[in-house]
Protein backbone atom coordinates (compact mmCIF):
# COMPACT_ATOMS: atom_id res chain seq x y z
CA UNK A 1 0.00 0.00 0.00
CA UNK A 2 1.23 3.48 -0.60
CA UNK A 3 0.67 6.84 0.77
CA UNK A 4 -0.46 9.20 -1.81
CA UNK A 5 -0.57 13.29 -1.54
CA UNK A 6 -3.21 14.76 -3.01
CA UNK A 7 -4.39 18.29 -3.46
CA UNK A 8 -8.15 19.49 -2.76
CA UNK A 9 -9.21 23.13 -3.06
CA UNK A 10 -8.30 25.56 0.00
CA UNK A 11 -10.55 27.83 -0.44
CA UNK A 12 -14.41 27.34 -1.18
CA UNK A 13 -17.32 29.70 -1.14
CA UNK A 14 -20.80 29.18 -2.44
CA UNK A 15 -22.91 32.27 -1.20
CA UNK A 16 -24.82 35.09 -3.42
CA UNK A 17 -22.35 37.63 -3.91
CA UNK A 18 -19.59 35.83 -4.13
CA UNK A 19 -18.47 36.64 -7.83
CA UNK A 20 -18.08 40.12 -6.24
CA UNK A 21 -15.84 39.51 -3.90
CA UNK A 22 -13.38 37.65 -6.18
CA UNK A 23 -10.66 40.49 -5.58
CA UNK A 24 -10.78 39.58 -2.38
CA UNK A 25 -10.38 36.05 -2.90
CA UNK A 26 -7.33 36.72 -4.48
CA UNK A 27 -5.89 39.30 -2.55
CA UNK A 28 -6.08 37.29 0.33
CA UNK A 29 -3.34 34.73 -0.34
CA UNK A 30 -1.02 37.40 -2.17
CA UNK A 31 -2.12 36.79 -5.82
CA UNK A 32 -2.07 40.36 -7.23
CA UNK A 33 -1.67 39.76 -10.87
CA UNK A 34 -4.09 36.87 -12.71
CA UNK A 35 -5.08 35.93 -15.88
CA UNK A 36 -8.94 35.15 -16.73
CA UNK A 37 -10.98 32.92 -19.00
CA UNK A 38 -13.86 33.78 -20.02
CA UNK A 39 -16.36 31.75 -21.76
CA UNK A 40 -17.88 32.56 -25.02
CA UNK A 41 -21.02 34.43 -25.04
CA UNK A 42 -21.29 35.15 -20.67
CA UNK A 43 -23.29 38.19 -19.92
CA UNK A 44 -20.89 41.28 -20.08
CA UNK A 45 -22.87 42.07 -16.73
CA UNK A 46 -21.25 39.04 -15.08
CA UNK A 47 -17.88 39.44 -16.43
CA UNK A 48 -17.95 43.16 -15.27
CA UNK A 49 -18.57 42.21 -11.66
CA UNK A 50 -15.52 39.65 -12.27
CA UNK A 51 -13.40 42.84 -13.48
CA UNK A 52 -14.25 45.54 -11.13
CA UNK A 53 -13.96 43.17 -8.32
CA UNK A 54 -10.51 42.81 -8.77
CA UNK A 55 -9.78 46.38 -9.84
CA UNK A 56 -11.66 47.26 -6.55
CA UNK A 57 -8.96 44.51 -4.44
CA UNK A 58 -5.88 45.93 -6.60
CA UNK A 59 -5.54 42.68 -8.56
CA UNK A 60 -3.58 43.60 -12.04
CA UNK A 61 -5.21 41.90 -15.21
CA UNK A 62 -1.99 40.31 -16.78
CA UNK A 63 -5.00 38.67 -19.85
CA UNK A 64 -8.26 38.55 -20.08
CA UNK A 65 -9.12 36.06 -22.98
CA UNK A 66 -12.77 35.13 -24.62
CA UNK A 67 -12.30 30.61 -24.61
CA UNK A 68 -13.95 29.56 -27.99
CA UNK A 69 -12.24 26.42 -28.75
CA UNK A 70 -11.56 23.46 -26.19
CA UNK A 71 -8.52 21.58 -26.92
CA UNK A 72 -5.38 20.88 -25.94
CA UNK A 73 -3.70 22.97 -29.03
CA UNK A 74 -5.32 26.36 -27.53
CA UNK A 75 -4.58 25.42 -24.33
CA UNK A 76 -0.90 25.10 -25.03
CA UNK A 77 -1.29 28.19 -27.15
CA UNK A 78 -2.67 30.34 -24.62
CA UNK A 79 0.18 28.87 -22.23
CA UNK A 80 2.47 30.96 -24.26
CA UNK A 81 0.26 34.26 -24.21
CA UNK A 82 0.37 33.79 -20.32
CA UNK A 83 2.92 37.13 -18.67
CA UNK A 84 5.48 35.78 -16.32
CA UNK A 85 4.04 38.12 -14.02
CA UNK A 86 1.01 36.38 -13.52
CA UNK A 87 0.74 34.74 -10.34
CA UNK A 88 -2.85 32.77 -10.68
CA UNK A 89 -5.77 32.13 -13.35
CA UNK A 90 -8.83 32.74 -13.51
CA UNK A 91 -11.59 30.50 -15.42
CA UNK A 92 -15.25 32.04 -15.50
CA UNK A 93 -18.83 30.69 -17.16
CA UNK A 94 -19.30 26.97 -18.22
CA UNK A 95 -18.06 23.89 -19.45
CA UNK A 96 -15.09 25.06 -22.57
CA UNK A 97 -13.73 28.30 -20.45
CA UNK A 98 -13.24 26.48 -17.31
CA UNK A 99 -11.60 23.19 -18.93
CA UNK A 100 -9.26 25.24 -20.80
CA UNK A 101 -8.02 27.63 -17.76
CA UNK A 102 -7.73 24.06 -15.74
CA UNK A 103 -5.22 22.67 -18.55
CA UNK A 104 -3.29 25.64 -18.68
CA UNK A 105 -2.94 26.34 -14.96
CA UNK A 106 -1.98 22.91 -14.79
CA UNK A 107 0.79 23.22 -17.15
CA UNK A 108 1.86 26.58 -16.26
CA UNK A 109 1.76 25.09 -11.91
CA UNK A 110 -0.35 28.25 -10.93
CA UNK A 111 -3.33 28.04 -8.33
CA UNK A 112 -6.37 27.87 -10.46
CA UNK A 113 -9.77 29.36 -9.68
CA UNK A 114 -12.76 27.86 -10.68
CA UNK A 115 -15.77 30.40 -11.24
CA UNK A 116 -18.69 28.70 -12.73
CA UNK A 117 -21.69 30.24 -13.67
CA UNK A 118 -23.89 27.76 -13.08
CA UNK A 119 -23.71 23.71 -12.31
CA UNK A 120 -24.67 21.84 -15.49
CA UNK A 121 -21.83 19.32 -14.53
CA UNK A 122 -19.52 18.04 -12.17
CA UNK A 123 -15.98 19.87 -14.49
CA UNK A 124 -16.23 22.51 -12.35
CA UNK A 125 -14.47 21.16 -9.59
CA UNK A 126 -12.94 17.77 -11.35
CA UNK A 127 -9.15 16.70 -11.47
CA UNK A 128 -9.86 16.29 -15.18
CA UNK A 129 -9.81 18.51 -17.91
CA UNK A 130 -12.45 17.49 -21.32
CA UNK A 131 -10.14 18.79 -24.41
CA UNK A 132 -9.81 17.53 -27.87
CA UNK A 133 -6.88 16.59 -28.91
CA UNK A 134 -6.13 16.16 -32.84
CA UNK A 135 -9.74 16.32 -32.94
CA UNK A 136 -10.68 13.49 -30.51
CA UNK A 137 -11.84 14.11 -27.14
CA UNK A 138 -9.89 13.10 -24.02
CA UNK A 139 -9.77 13.38 -20.38
CA UNK A 140 -6.48 15.14 -19.41
CA UNK A 141 -5.68 14.87 -15.62
CA UNK A 142 -4.86 18.37 -13.97
CA UNK A 143 -5.78 17.68 -10.61
CA UNK A 144 -8.53 19.99 -8.56
CA UNK A 145 -9.18 23.37 -8.70
CA UNK A 146 -7.18 26.00 -5.74
CA UNK A 147 -10.18 27.39 -5.32
CA UNK A 148 -13.78 27.11 -6.14
CA UNK A 149 -16.16 30.49 -6.29
CA UNK A 150 -20.12 29.36 -7.03
CA UNK A 151 -21.86 32.89 -6.63
CA UNK A 152 -25.62 31.38 -6.19
CA UNK A 153 -27.32 34.19 -7.40
CA UNK A 154 -25.55 34.12 -10.43
CA UNK A 155 -26.34 30.46 -10.95
CA UNK A 156 -29.85 30.59 -10.26
CA UNK A 157 -30.30 33.33 -12.51
CA UNK A 158 -28.99 30.44 -15.41
CA UNK A 159 -31.57 28.56 -17.44
CA UNK A 160 -33.16 25.84 -15.77
CA UNK A 161 -32.23 23.28 -18.21
CA UNK A 162 -28.53 24.03 -17.11
CA UNK A 163 -29.90 23.17 -13.40
CA UNK A 164 -31.31 20.07 -15.08
CA UNK A 165 -28.77 19.05 -16.83
CA UNK A 166 -26.60 19.33 -13.23
CA UNK A 167 -29.33 17.04 -12.00
CA UNK A 168 -28.20 14.60 -14.36
CA UNK A 169 -24.81 14.26 -14.43
CA UNK A 170 -25.11 13.79 -10.62
CA UNK A 171 -28.05 11.36 -10.87
CA UNK A 172 -25.20 9.51 -12.85
CA UNK A 173 -23.21 8.66 -9.75
CA UNK A 174 -25.34 5.87 -8.98
CA UNK A 175 -25.18 4.24 -11.70
CA UNK A 176 -21.22 4.76 -11.80
CA UNK A 177 -20.52 3.28 -8.06
CA UNK A 178 -23.05 0.22 -9.18
CA UNK A 179 -20.56 -0.21 -12.53
CA UNK A 180 -17.34 0.21 -9.98
CA UNK A 181 -18.23 -2.54 -7.54
CA UNK A 182 -19.43 -4.79 -10.30
CA UNK A 183 -16.32 -3.98 -11.84
CA UNK A 184 -14.64 -5.44 -8.78
CA UNK A 185 -16.35 -8.38 -8.88
CA UNK A 186 -15.78 -9.35 -12.32
CA UNK A 187 -12.48 -7.70 -12.99
CA UNK A 188 -11.42 -7.40 -9.60
CA UNK A 189 -10.98 -3.28 -10.17
CA UNK A 190 -10.12 -2.42 -6.76
CA UNK A 191 -13.14 0.11 -5.49
CA UNK A 192 -11.94 2.92 -2.75
CA UNK A 193 -14.71 2.66 -0.51
CA UNK A 194 -14.64 6.18 1.14
CA UNK A 195 -14.68 7.92 -2.65
CA UNK A 196 -17.78 5.44 -3.16
CA UNK A 197 -19.48 6.92 -0.25
CA UNK A 198 -19.09 10.20 -0.64
CA UNK A 199 -20.25 9.86 -4.21
CA UNK A 200 -22.86 8.19 -2.78
CA UNK A 201 -24.13 10.71 0.20
CA UNK A 202 -23.34 13.97 -1.64
CA UNK A 203 -26.48 12.56 -3.96
CA UNK A 204 -28.44 11.91 -1.02
CA UNK A 205 -27.88 15.11 0.84
CA UNK A 206 -29.26 17.02 -2.53
CA UNK A 207 -32.49 14.69 -2.98
CA UNK A 208 -33.09 16.35 0.80
CA UNK A 209 -33.64 19.67 -1.10
CA UNK A 210 -33.97 18.81 -4.74
CA UNK A 211 -35.49 22.27 -5.92
CA UNK A 212 -33.27 24.99 -8.10
CA UNK A 213 -33.50 28.04 -5.14
CA UNK A 214 -30.65 28.74 -3.25
CA UNK A 215 -30.20 26.08 -0.76
CA UNK A 216 -30.94 23.44 -3.51
CA UNK A 217 -28.00 25.14 -5.90
CA UNK A 218 -25.38 24.97 -3.21
CA UNK A 219 -26.66 21.48 -2.45
CA UNK A 220 -26.21 20.71 -6.07
CA UNK A 221 -22.85 22.46 -6.82
CA UNK A 222 -21.60 21.15 -2.77
CA UNK A 223 -22.70 17.33 -4.53
CA UNK A 224 -21.37 17.68 -7.82
CA UNK A 225 -17.46 19.43 -5.80
CA UNK A 226 -17.36 16.15 -3.86
CA UNK A 227 -17.63 13.80 -6.49
CA UNK A 228 -14.72 15.84 -8.34
CA UNK A 229 -12.80 15.21 -4.87
CA UNK A 230 -13.84 11.71 -4.96
CA UNK A 231 -12.63 11.02 -8.11
CA UNK A 232 -9.26 12.50 -7.22
CA UNK A 233 -9.55 10.51 -4.06
CA UNK A 234 -9.62 7.08 -5.80
CA UNK A 235 -7.47 8.71 -8.32
CA UNK A 236 -9.67 7.65 -11.43
CA UNK A 237 -12.87 8.53 -12.58
CA UNK A 238 -14.66 5.46 -11.33
CA UNK A 239 -16.81 7.34 -8.87
CA UNK A 240 -18.57 10.06 -11.04
CA UNK A 241 -18.34 7.53 -14.10
CA UNK A 242 -19.95 4.81 -15.18
CA UNK A 243 -21.79 3.16 -18.33
CA UNK A 244 -24.02 6.22 -18.30
CA UNK A 245 -20.73 8.18 -19.30
CA UNK A 246 -20.29 5.76 -21.78
CA UNK A 247 -23.23 6.23 -23.60
CA UNK A 248 -23.10 10.05 -23.56
CA UNK A 249 -18.82 9.88 -24.74
CA UNK A 250 -20.24 7.73 -27.61
CA UNK A 251 -23.02 10.11 -28.53
CA UNK A 252 -20.67 12.62 -28.78
CA UNK A 253 -18.32 10.50 -30.16
CA UNK A 254 -20.91 9.19 -33.33
CA UNK A 255 -21.79 12.71 -33.86
CA UNK A 256 -25.26 12.68 -32.43
CA UNK A 257 -26.91 16.23 -32.53
CA UNK A 258 -25.39 17.99 -29.55
CA UNK A 259 -27.14 18.16 -25.97
CA UNK A 260 -25.77 19.13 -22.26
CA UNK A 261 -23.74 16.75 -21.33
CA UNK A 262 -26.26 15.96 -17.95
CA UNK A 263 -29.38 15.66 -19.98
CA UNK A 264 -26.95 13.04 -22.26
CA UNK A 265 -25.81 11.02 -18.74
CA UNK A 266 -28.91 11.71 -16.68
CA UNK A 267 -31.15 10.22 -19.26
CA UNK A 268 -28.79 6.97 -19.91
CA UNK A 269 -28.43 6.90 -16.04
CA UNK A 270 -31.99 6.34 -15.96
CA UNK A 271 -32.09 3.44 -18.75
CA UNK A 272 -28.71 1.92 -17.22
CA UNK A 273 -30.19 1.69 -13.59
CA UNK A 274 -32.90 -0.66 -14.99
CA UNK A 275 -30.35 -3.31 -15.36
CA UNK A 276 -28.29 -2.96 -12.50
CA UNK A 277 -29.09 -4.82 -9.13
CA UNK A 278 -30.54 -2.54 -6.25
CA UNK A 279 -33.55 0.54 -6.25
CA UNK A 280 -31.86 3.19 -7.79
CA UNK A 281 -33.40 2.91 -10.80
CA UNK A 282 -36.43 4.29 -8.88
CA UNK A 283 -34.34 6.82 -6.91
CA UNK A 284 -33.72 8.26 -10.07
CA UNK A 285 -36.71 8.34 -11.49
CA UNK A 286 -38.36 10.21 -8.47
CA UNK A 287 -35.53 12.68 -8.46
CA UNK A 288 -36.83 13.56 -12.08
CA UNK A 289 -39.77 13.97 -11.39
CA UNK A 290 -39.39 15.85 -8.92
CA UNK A 291 -36.89 17.95 -10.29
CA UNK A 292 -38.71 18.29 -13.71
CA UNK A 293 -35.80 17.06 -15.21
CA UNK A 294 -38.02 15.26 -18.27
CA UNK A 295 -39.11 18.90 -19.48
CA UNK A 296 -35.65 19.75 -20.21
CA UNK A 297 -35.37 16.67 -22.19
CA UNK A 298 -38.68 16.97 -23.94
CA UNK A 299 -38.18 20.49 -25.15
CA UNK A 300 -35.43 18.87 -27.42
CA UNK A 301 -35.97 15.30 -27.48
CA UNK A 302 -33.53 12.34 -28.47
CA UNK A 303 -33.01 10.99 -31.41
CA UNK A 304 -33.80 7.50 -31.24
CA UNK A 305 -31.61 6.22 -33.94
CA UNK A 306 -28.66 7.71 -32.51
CA UNK A 307 -28.90 6.28 -29.61
CA UNK A 308 -28.94 2.65 -30.60
CA UNK A 309 -26.16 3.83 -32.50
CA UNK A 310 -24.41 5.08 -29.28
CA UNK A 311 -25.64 2.00 -26.68
CA UNK A 312 -23.91 -0.63 -29.15
CA UNK A 313 -20.91 1.32 -29.42
CA UNK A 314 -20.40 2.17 -25.91
CA UNK A 315 -19.06 -0.73 -24.47
CA UNK A 316 -15.85 -0.12 -26.50
CA UNK A 317 -15.87 3.34 -26.34
CA UNK A 318 -13.07 2.74 -23.20
CA UNK A 319 -10.84 0.03 -23.20
CA UNK A 320 -10.10 -2.24 -20.19
CA UNK A 321 -13.50 -0.66 -18.35
CA UNK A 322 -16.26 -2.84 -17.00
CA UNK A 323 -19.16 -1.90 -16.78
CA UNK A 324 -23.27 -3.57 -16.88
CA UNK A 325 -23.34 -2.62 -20.84
CA UNK A 326 -20.16 -5.40 -20.79
CA UNK A 327 -22.66 -8.22 -20.25
CA UNK A 328 -25.77 -7.09 -21.33
CA UNK A 329 -27.25 -6.61 -24.64
CA UNK A 330 -28.76 -3.34 -23.82
CA UNK A 331 -30.89 -1.85 -26.76
CA UNK A 332 -33.50 -4.14 -27.08
CA UNK A 333 -34.79 -3.25 -22.99
CA UNK A 334 -33.78 0.46 -23.81
CA UNK A 335 -36.09 0.34 -26.63
CA UNK A 336 -38.76 -1.16 -25.20
CA UNK A 337 -38.34 1.19 -22.21
CA UNK A 338 -38.71 3.92 -24.63
CA UNK A 339 -42.07 2.88 -26.27
CA UNK A 340 -43.52 2.22 -23.12
CA UNK A 341 -42.12 3.86 -19.91
CA UNK A 342 -44.49 6.76 -19.30
CA UNK A 343 -41.45 8.86 -17.82
CA UNK A 344 -39.57 8.61 -21.36
CA UNK A 345 -42.74 10.10 -23.23
CA UNK A 346 -41.76 12.60 -25.77
CA UNK A 347 -38.08 12.21 -24.96
CA UNK A 348 -37.50 10.29 -27.84
CA UNK A 349 -38.43 10.87 -31.54
ZN1 LIG B 1 -20.40 13.98 -16.23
Amino acid sequence: MTNVQIGLPWLVRMKPGALQRLGLYLARPCLPSVALFHSEGLPQTILDVALQSLRDHGIALALLHEVNEASVEEAVRLLGAVPPSCKALVGAGGGKALDVAKCIASFAGLPYFAVPTSVSNDGFCSPQASLTLAGKRRSLPTGLPDAVVVDLAVCQRAPLSLWHSGVGDLSSKFTAVADWRLAFHRRGVPVNDLAALMSDASVFQFMANSVSDEQGIRLLATALMMNGVAMEIAGSSRPASGSEHLISHALDMTGASQRLHGLQTGTAAYLVSSLQSGNHHERIGQLFARTGFWESVRNQPFSKEEWRIAVERAPSVKEDFYTILSETDAWPKFATMIAHDAALIGCFQ
